[in-house]
């Protein structure tokens, strides 16, 4: 396929251009103008407009009875042996809810039902996958300790204030630190 004209072409090359030259509805080639008060990927054929929005992840923050943390270490990615809360992404279509309760039995084994939110945080630490973090209390309602679906290699109880080295995420670290000073695990 021949690249088509771009008459943008030293403007675009001088911009940080996410990935991808071409509409991924119409195929035109894209070009950068502002809207919303930033420089953005459109493309003058159909009108579409690349946004880059942050996706939401989950976490569930389990205790046990002496208000020890779950926490999982990490098999795969970037974070490979790196120690995180359980969670994962919601789903397009899908509850956050339910994509916390979801994530939480693929990854440890457990049944639970969620409880308070008792954080939120952006994360910035990968810059080209950003995402908003919703922290759940969750209650152990079924199921056993175990790591399925290969996402941990091992899972162990920590109290938040002693967590194991490393932690993958910095805002497990403050979600972990904001526990270690609250009284005693919420319900
Ligand atoms: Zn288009």
């Amino acid at each position: 396929m021949s690249e088509p004209h771009d008459p943008h072409q030293g403007w675009r090359e001088k911009t940080a251009q996410p990935k991808g030259r071409y509409c991924p509805d119409c195929g035109g080639a894209l070009f950068f103008d502002y809207r919303g008060g930033e420089r953005r990927p459109l493309c003058p054929a159909c009108g579409f407009v690349r946004y880059r929005n942050p996706a939401v992840g989950v976490a569930t923050i389990i205790r046990d009875p002496q208000g020890r943390v779950l926490l999982g270490r990490r098999a795969h990615g970037d974070y490979a042996g790196h120690w995180c809360i359980p969670c994962g992404y919601v789903e397009w279509d899908e509850d956050i809810r339910v994509a916390a309760v979801r994530e939480c039995a693929e990854e440890t084994g457990l049944q639970v039902e969620l409880g308070p939110v008792i954080a939120v945080h952006s994360n910035f630490h990968n810059r080209d996958k950003q995402t908003v973090g919703v922290w759940f209390v969750a209650n152990v309602v079924g199921g056993a300790v175990h790591p399925m679906d290969g996402e941990f290699t091992e899972l162990g109880w920590f109290a938040p204030g002693q967590p194991p080295s490393p932690l993958a995420f910095p805002t497990d670290f403050l979600v972990l630190d904001q526990l270690a000073t609250e009284a005693g695990p919420p319900r």
